[in-house]
């Protein structure tokens, strides 16, 4: 399976991407986890990418790239699940290409859907740095501008499709594993 989580800051993407990547061995590549891990290590890439994560906003196409670029050459496992990419249309279509040139195509893309109160509720528990109250504000906005587009794009490809994202963790995986079909 390749596939992408698609969905709103705090509505669960990563937790459902791991609890499905470890259930069928494909890899959970997350761009979130990856710039975190890189802030904390305190590498070039990270010490370019803190500012923009600190404030909500997407960091730049080019560090992205880069990073999912080395995933997709380095997959040893037999599928993959995207979390947290592609954040934008210049994104989208580069992973397109990415794929296009590896011999092979996205399969699915999971719309994980809940209301703003419940996200904010998780991400209210979550603590993590960028979960400032003004933070979350930018965040939701730049996923309504730019992220959000993508539901149309994948739409066209006749790969979207919508999971309800409310409930508990293990209600949703089942919903989701229904969804692709792999349950
Ligand atoms: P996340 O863990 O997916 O919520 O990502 C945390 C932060 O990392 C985001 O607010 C962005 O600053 C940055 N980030 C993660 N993924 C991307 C991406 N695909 N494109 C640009 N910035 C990203």
């Amino acid at each position: 399976m390749k596939m992408v989580f698609l969905g709103a800051p705090g509505v669960g993407k990563g937790t459902q991407a791991q609890l499905l990547s470890e259930k069928h061995g494909w890899r959970h590549i997350s761009t979130g986890e990856l710039l975190r891990a890189a802030v904390t290590a305190e590498t070039p890439l990270g010490l370019k990418a803190k500012a923009a994560m600190d404030s909500g906003d997407l960091v730049a196409d080019d560090i992205i790239l880069g990073l999912i670029d080395e995933a997709l050459e380095n997959l040893t496992e037999p599928g993959f699940v995207l979390d947290g990419f592609p954040r934008n249309l210049s994104q989208a279509e580069a992973l397109d290409a990415m794929l296009t040139a590896r011999g092979t195509s996205l399969e699915r893309v999971v719309l994980l859907k809940a209301d703003r109160e419940e996200v904010l509720r998780r991400l209210a528990g979550r603590g993590r740095s960028d979960d400032m109250p003004e933070t979350i504000q930018h965040r939701f906005d730049v996923y309504e501008q730019t992220t959000k587009p993508l539901i149309g794009y994948y739409e066209k490809q006749g790969v979207l499709t919508r999971v309800d994202g409310v409930g508990g963790i293990d209600d949703i995986h089942q919903r989701i594993q229904s969804a692709l079909g792999v349950a």
